[in-house]
């Protein structure tokens, strides 16, 4: 059966020890991987999620010292939600105040209520109170209580031109059917899928394409069991759409492939296998920088050039 959903989130950030300190200590997250950008091995790679680096609570970051700043437009993700526990609104808007975070007050869309804020960057984000999410398992930072803790993603909003061919290869490729519409958000799910099986896309006219910076989204990934299941998704993207993927690249903890959706955005197909346990122990993840065999004979030049987290 097809796994449907989000796999991850990556996004593009400042220094990486204030990216840290945010989604570690702030948000609370587990630092599940510490690696490098493949294509640039002197800047980090940073994987968040949930205790096991469970596919659809993956974010992970490309932290750039000197970034400059996005410009939030169209064929962008706008916003990425996470799924917590009702009991936990209260929680975290008294933490957001202390920590001096910048939110808005909590709003009601689809019928659930949501507290969006906004990363250091200019990244914007929620956190949605989703019904059953209380009897999920947290991870515990040592610092957020672990029934308030964040349960992996609720969804993502794309702002684009038009809904329409963004919907039909959501629907058609990854298993998504639209749920509704509210102020101008077509809601697709995904069946089955507990974590980040929603994808709102927003259409909106006014706004300048968007421009890649510090804030961004830089894709988004979507689950594909395995090798088989990928290249299915690929010939069906061939055949009904006309989108090419790119050749698939192996990401050490999965594979994947990219394409350029209809509406501007980048999507990723990445396989669940092998997951994060590949090359350290599930109680040690995140804690040593971990390097892909291209890169470990390069290992002390790479750890000197790499900015200090802590
Ligand atoms: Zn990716």
């Amino acid at each position: 059966m097809q796994i449907n959903g989000i796999h991850h989130v990556t996004a593009i950030a400042g220094p990486a020890r204030r990216n840290l300190d945010f989604y570690g200590r702030v948000l609370g997250l587990r630092l599940v991987k510490k690696t490098v950008n493949f294509d640039d091995p002197t800047t980090y790679h940073l994987y968040f999620g949930d205790a096991e680096g469970s596919p659809g609570t993956i974010l992970t970051f490309f932290p750039w010292e000197h970034v400059a700043a996005g410009r939030l437009g169209i064929g962008e993700t706008q916003e990425t939600a996470f799924r917590i526990p009702a009991a936990a609104l209260g929680y975290w808007t008294q933490r957001f105040v202390t920590e001096g975070v910048a939110h808005d007050a909590p709003e009601q869309r689809f019928g659930e209520t949501v507290l969006a804020f906004r990363d250091p960057d200019g990244m914007r984000l929620a956190l949605v109170a989703a019904p059953g999410s209380e009897n999920e398992p947290g991870w515990d930072n040592g610092e957020v209580p672990v029934e308030f803790a964040v349960r992996g993603f609720h969804s993502v909003t794309l702002l684009l031109a038009e809904a329409a061919p963004t919907a039909a290869v959501l629907s058609q490729v990854f298993g998504f059917a639209e749920v509704g519409q509210e102020n101008g958000v077509v809601r697709m799910q995904a069946t089955g899928a507990v974590h980040g099986g929603i994808v709102d896309l927003r259409a909106a006219s006014g706004f300048l394409p968007a421009r890649l910076g510090g804030g961004s989204v830089h894709h988004i990934a979507f689950r594909a069991a395995d090798d088989d299941e990928q290249a299915r998704m690929v010939k069906t993207l061939a055949e009904k759409f006309g989108l090419r993927a790119t050749g698939q690249r192996d990401r050490n903890y999965f594979r994947s492939v990219y394409f350029r959706e209809p509406g501007g955005v980048l999507f990723e197909i990445a396989t669940d296998a092998p997951g994060f346990a590949v090359d350290e122990a599930a109680d040690r993840l995140g804690r040593d920088l971990k390097l892909p065999p291209q890169y470990e004979k390069r290992r002390g030049e790479i750890e000197a050039a790499l900015p200090a987290l802590a």
